[in-house]
This record gives C-alpha cells, sequence and structure tokens, in this order.
C-alpha cells in the first residue's frame, strides 16, 4: 500500500510536486492522469526512491521512503539502504531500458541473482516462467534488438516482476510504441490487474485507465486535481479542470 501526506519536491526553485496526498490500498490498481509537465513521473520517482522528498510524508507498505526514523529524527537513508527500498517498488518505464547485451532471459534473471543471491539455475526457472507470462515463450534468447518494441516492453515487465515487488509502477509503459503494438503490451498488464497486484500506472491510455484502473487521479501542475472511481473520474468528473483535460483529448 502506498500513503503521501502533502508530498513536496521541487528542483531548484521551482516546485514540481506541490501537496500530493493519497492513498492505495492492496491490490488496488491506481491510475494517474494529466498533462505534460504535471509531475506524474516524478511522483513515480519518488515512489521508486529515485528521487527525494523534500517534505511531506511518503509510505510504502508502511516504509518511509528515502528515510528512516533514527533516534527520534529522520535521517536520509544510504545508498545501500536505498537500493533495498527501491526493490520492494517495480518500475517500468517508457523506454524499455533493457540490458542490450543480455538475451530476454538473462534480463529478467539477472536481478534475482546479482541482488537476490538466488542461484542462476533458480532464477531461470522463475524467468523462464515470467516470460511464459507475457506471452514469449520461445523468445528466451533473443537479444533486445531481435524483439519489437512491444516484446521487448513485456521483457522489462517481466523484469520487474522478477524482484518480486510489493508495487509494480508503469510510467506510460506504452506510449514510446508504434499503435499496433499497444494492445499487446495492455493486455500484459491488464492480466498483472487480474492478479491483485498493487500498481500505479500512468498513463496516456484514457480507455485503459477507464477499464483497468480502481481509482484515477487527474494530476495538473503538481496537484491532484481530483481523484475518483475511475468509472465516476471519466464519466462525471466534478472538477472544471478535468473536464477541460477531458474534453481536449476527445
Ligand atoms: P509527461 O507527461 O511529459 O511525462 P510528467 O507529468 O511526467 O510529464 P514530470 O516529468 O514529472 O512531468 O516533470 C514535472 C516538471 O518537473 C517538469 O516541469 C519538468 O521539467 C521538471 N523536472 C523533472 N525532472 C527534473 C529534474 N531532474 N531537474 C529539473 N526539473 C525537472
Ligand atoms: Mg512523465
Amino acid at each position: 500500500a502506498i500513503l503521501a501526506r502533502d508530498v513536496r519536491k521541487s528542483f531548484g526553485p521551482v516546485e514540481v510536486l506541490r501537496g500530493i496526498s493519497l492513498q492505495v490500498e492492496p491490490g488496488e490498481v491506481f491510475g494517474i492522469i494529466g498533462p505534460s509537465g504535471g509531475g506524474k513521473s516524478t511522483f513515480l520517482r519518488c515512489l521508486n526512491s529515485l528521487e527525494r522528498i523534500n517534505d511531506g510524508d511518503l509510505y510504502v507498505n508502511g516504509e518511509f521512503v528515502g528515510y528512516r526514523l533514527d533516534k527520534g529524527s529522520l535521517r536520509q537513508l544510504n545508498d545501500r539502504e536505498l537500493s533495498a527500498q527501491r526493490m520492494r517498488t517495480g518500475m517500468v518505464f517508457q523506454r524499455f531500458n533493457l540490458f542490450g547485451h543480455m538475451t530476454a532471459l538473462e534480463n529478467v534473471c539477472c536481478g534475482p541473482v546479482v541482488v537476490k543471491g538466488l542461484s542462476r539455475e533458480q532464477a531461470q526457472k522463475i524467468g523462464r516462467e515470467l516470460l511464459n507470462q507475457v506471452g514469449l515463450k520461445g523468445f528466451y534468447d533473443r537479444y533486445p534488438v531481435q524483439l519489437s518494441g512491444g516484446q521487448q516492453q513485456r521483457v522489462a515487465i517481466a523484469r520487474a516482476i522478477a524482484m518480486a515487488p510489493d508495487i509494480l509502477l508503469f510510467d506510460e509503459p506504452t506510449s514510446a510504441l508504434d499503435p499496433e503494438l499497444v494492445d499487446e503490451v495492455l493486455e500484459t498488464i491488464k492480466t498483472l490487474a487480474r492478479q491483485g497486484r498493487t500498481m500505479v500506472v500512468v498513463t496516456h491510455e484514457l480507455a485503459f485507465a477507464r477499464d483497468v484502473c480502481d481509482r484515477v487521479a487527474f494530476m495538473e501542475q503538481g496537484q491532484l486535481v481530483e481523484c475518483a472511481p475511475a468509472s465516476e473520474l471519466f464519466g462525471a468528473p466534478r472538477m472544471q479542470r478535468t473536464r477541460d483535460f477531458l474534453q481536449r483529448l476527445n
């Protein structure tokens, strides 16, 4: 689960997250939509400890992100502690970020072997199962250049799951794909949603957000303008700014 209370993040003088408060329940699929530059990626990066928040509270599964309470005062986590924390959230980026010199299977296995200390055999067994799950049976030995964008993104999803994260974070996982490859990746994410995984999905695919997410937040200029069950946010948005955004896209 995720709990954010008045989370603030600045880059230099610019405040990019201006008081984000939300709660994501275990097993919930939470969507974030909104215009470019609104702070969606920054928020995901804070959840994944890639950025440190400046103010407010941010908890992932009860753990304060980026900080630890030590003898009554907060101290910043060191790099080792940060990477341990980062393992608990799996991130899938817009660009697939696969290791080009590794096969699909090696891409999925390397984290469990290097970070979690699994044997190669154990990791490969899990890796093959996960690649099967994302529809890539028989593609184990392909290198990224030998895969389509949609296939690469599905390897990236399998790689994120291989680390057994508590929460999966998706940052526009289909926006770098050719249109005909979008559906296969959305289907994969849908399947994960049905398995009861806790997920936060930033997406421009509004139909997907409406169909798959339990709740959806509209984020603009570093604030959550509105957060509601998906059918309400799309069917009967309460805020004018949400209506304006949805109308522009229709
Ligand atoms: P998009 O839909 O285009 O991906 P977004 O909602 O994900 O947009 P962010 O990438 O979070 O938006 O960016 C929010 C703001 O923070 C933007 O104005 C961006 O320029 C700024 N920003 C993001 N990262 C940095 C950084 N490392 N240093 C300075 N400014 C940054
Ligand atoms: Mg972004």
